[in-house]
């Protein structure tokens, strides 16, 4: 197994049957090595740096019934709230003064805001603040719309995939979500020019190791510049309430898996993380992770946007979850640092091309 991971860390890619191997016969002592390598891997890019994200959650609507998720539209008691372009210019406002230099608007699938309000909001956003990269998380959308929002501004785009196995994807979502059109938006906006991250969740309900492993090699051939993975957690009003939550220990093998798999990317450690463990980002960090999302949304729509069970810091101002992660990261050897944080492949890809 030792020689695998060594394998792994030299040529950052392994054959499905040796991906799985390595997951099924994980012990403790080869996580600690596995750990160690993606450690190594990721200090020869971005050394101890940890980028910052500020997150705007600014729609609790979704028109999607996604099985996993809090939002989805058949759960009568989630509480739905929608931003106005004010209240997230001034989100921006907030978290630019708090030195963020990246803004992700994530939402549910919102039909309010269609492409016209959405392009408006970007504009308005990259005006104010042109040295801020600008990151969408919002949703299967049309080859046209995406190109509309990138026209306007947005730089970035996360769309996690969910997970790379088509039969795996119809159990976790109903039929009007298909598997091959994830994966075409996904295609779409790399084509279309974003820096695009995909991800998965860790221990979704009938995930198999050779599922993760699918994960992995899609990630691979996807080529994404952020990665974004997180525990499944239960959310009591969803069809999945009595599943099984991923564990830590599976989602920090997977990120040590991801950093070796992926070396320059950016693996965010994630809130989903932190909630099924008190030290769970700082562990994810320590697995190989770079990035932290901590939240800019207003506080009173935090408790609104529960996409699982026992979400963490949905009580504290943004100063406060700020202030929490930089003394989080500076507590295991690493720094926060202010920039718009771009991907190493992608700004040296852009520099080349410059240079032509
Ligand atoms: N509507 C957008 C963005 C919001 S959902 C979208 O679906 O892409 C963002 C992510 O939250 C999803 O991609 C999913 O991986 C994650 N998520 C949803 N429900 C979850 C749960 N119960 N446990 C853990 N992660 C969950
Ligand atoms: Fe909607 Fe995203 Fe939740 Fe699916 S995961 S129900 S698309 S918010």
């Amino acid at each position: 197994m030792e020689t695998l991971i060594e394998k792994l860390k030299r040529q950052s890619v392994l054959t499905r049957d040796e991906y799985v191997s390595l997951i099924r016969n994980r012990t403790p002592e080869l996580a600690e090595l596995l750990y160690e390598s993606a450690r190594e891997i990721k200090r020869r890019y971005y050394g101890n740096d940890v980028f910052i994200r500020g997150l705007i959650e600014f729609t609790s609507f979704c028109k999607n019934d996604c099985y996993y998720c809090g939002l989805r539209c058949s759960n009568r008691n989630a509480e739905r709230y929608r931003l106005t372009k004010e209240d997230i210019l001034l989100c921006c406002r907030n978290g630019y003064e708090l030195g963020f230099r990246t803004f992700v608007l994530q939402g549910g699938e919102d039909p309010y805001f269609n492409a016209d309000r959405l392009v408006d909001i970007i504009r308005s956003i990259k005006k104010e603040y042109p040295d801020c990269a600008l990151t969408l998380s919002v949703g299967e959308k049309s080859y046209e719309e995406y190109k509309a929002y990138f026209d306007a501004g947005a730089d970035r785009y996360l769309l996690r995939h969910e997970t790379a196995d088509n039969e795996h994807y119809r159990m976790l979502h109903p039929k009007e979500l298909s598997p091959e059109n994830r994966k075409r938006c996904l295609y779409d906006l790399k084509r279309i020019g974003y820096q695009v991250g995909c991800g998965f969740m860790v221990g979704s309900p009938w995930q198999t190791e050779e599922n993760l492993a699918d994960d992995l090699l899609f990630i691979k051939e996807l080529q994404p510049q952020m990665v974004g993975i997180g525990p499944f957690i239960p959310q009591h009003d969803t069809p999945f309430r009595d599943k099984k939550a991923g564990t830590l220990e599976l989602t920090l093998f997977m990120l040590g898996l991801l950093r070796l798999t992926l070396p320059t990317a950016l693996i965010p450690a994630t809130t989903a993380l932190g909630t099924i463990h008190p030290l769970g980002r700082e562990k994810g960090i320590q697995a190989g992770a770079n990035v932290v999302m901590p939240n800019l949304s207003p506080v009173s729509v935090r408790k609104k946007y529960l996409l699982y069970d026992n979400k963490i810091c949905t009580g504290d101002e943004a100063a406060e979850c700020k202030n929490c992660l930089a003394m989080r990261m500076k507590s295991i050897g690493c720094n926060v640092v202010v920039s718009r944080g771009d991907c190493y492949n992608f700004t040296n890809d852009k520099k080349e091309e410059e240079l032509t």
